[in-house]
């Protein structure tokens, strides 16, 4: 996409130079810069069809024909040799170092080469110094432009990678909730606030009832349309600071920030209230589920782990108890 771009780029850039060749009366380098202007809509329609190879051969053939070019006729000081730098950071995010250490030594004697050729024969169709100066300055200023470009093109491409991998490393897939390991690493954000504001912590586990069973009757795809449903719910019923992770299967972990043992438990008991009263729609089929849950209040000085286990304790009990209930541990 970004060769695809700086493509287009270089065919503007090359028109601007055939009407300043024309303007200057060079017709032989304004032609040249037509037939530049062909050859990156040709490598244009490979990148389209993803013939990555033959554009890029044609993109090179260009840039170095055209800088050999420009440089042989106007001399050294037309600066047409700055374009064969952009191929620098080119090579250097092309892979392995074969692909990166022959082309650059490749690029670095043409570069020089080209400097002691055309200092040693001089500008072989010279333009007014005037004419020279402004096209030095069209060449910088159209080589700043290219190389922040791109620059900022793999800056951004990194940082949208980088937001995508951060997703990938937090989220559960299914149901786009924290998955274990981001709510452990949250947890430990807010007990550490819970124990400077001495305030207490509430976590809730709750686990579908029989999900095997909507599994077994209605197929893998049904059991999962439940979860991502339980999901969607389990998130519109928390407040602002409150957390809920995936934690396995079809089991879920809340962390209440703020939260006492009777107001998880109130808590608690909505989140079971809400899912009995609602139902999921499986190929035009309503059908309701419930959960079970288990709540424990963080003690002073009690590690998440602890807390975990009463609440898992808890869950069992509701279990034990004939489930869809709300079990508070000891
Ligand atoms: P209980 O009321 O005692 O919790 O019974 P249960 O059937 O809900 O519990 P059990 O642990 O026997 O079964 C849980 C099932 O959840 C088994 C497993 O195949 C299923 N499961 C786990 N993860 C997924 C998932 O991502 N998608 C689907 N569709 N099923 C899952
Ligand atoms: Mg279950
Ligand atoms: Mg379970």
């Amino acid at each position: 996409v970004m060769v695809r771009r700086v493509t287009v780029l270089a065919a503007l850039v090359d028109l601007a130079f055939w009407v300043f060749f024309q303007a200057i009366g060079s017709p032989v380098l304004a032609w040249l810069n037509l037939v530049s202007v062909a050859m990156y809509a040709a490598a244009y329609g490979l990148l389209l069809k993803r013939k990555n190879l033959p554009a890029l051969a044609l993109i090179w053939t260009e840039v170095i024909a055209h800088a050999t070019i420009g440089t042989m006729m106007l001399g050294w000081n037309s600066g047409f040799h700055y374009y064969l730098l952009m191929f620098i950071p080119a090579i250097m995010v092309s892979g392995g170092w074969r692909a990166m250490v022959f082309p650059l030594a490749f690029l670095f004697l043409s570069y020089v080469g080209l400097q002691v050729l055309s200092n040693a024969v001089g500008a072989m169709s010279p333009i007014s110094g005037a004419a020279l100066s402004s096209l030095s300055i069209f060449n910088i200023a159209i080589f700043f432009a290219m190389a922040s470009y791109t620059a900022r093109y793999y800056y951004r491409l990194v940082r949208k990678t980088e937001r995508k991998l951060q997703e990938l490393a937090t989220q559960d897939a299914l149901t786009g909730l924290s998955n274990r390991r981001h709510l452990l690493e949250q947890a430990e954000h807010e007990m550490a606030r819970a124990k400077r504001n001495g305030e207490p912590i509430s976590i809730l586990l709750a686990d579908i009832d029989n999900f095997k069973q909507i599994n077994d009757q209605r197929g893998h795809v049904a059991g999962d349309q439940v979860l991502v449903h339980t999901a969607k719910l389990f998130r519109s019923i928390c407040r602002t600071p409150d957390i809920v992770a995936r934690w396995g299967g079809e089991e879920f972990l809340f962390l209440l920030p703020s939260t006492g043992a009777e107001a998880a438990e109130r808590f608690a008991e909505r989140v079971r209230s809400t899912i009995r009263a609602t139902a999921v729609e499986l190929a035009g089929e309503r059908i309701g589920f419930t959960i079970s849950l288990g709540v424990s209040t963080l003690a002073t000085g009690e590690e998440l782990d602890g807390a975990v286990a009463r609440a898992d304790g808890a869950l069992y009990q509701s279990k034990i108890g004939g489930r869809d209930r709300v079990t508070v541990a000891a």
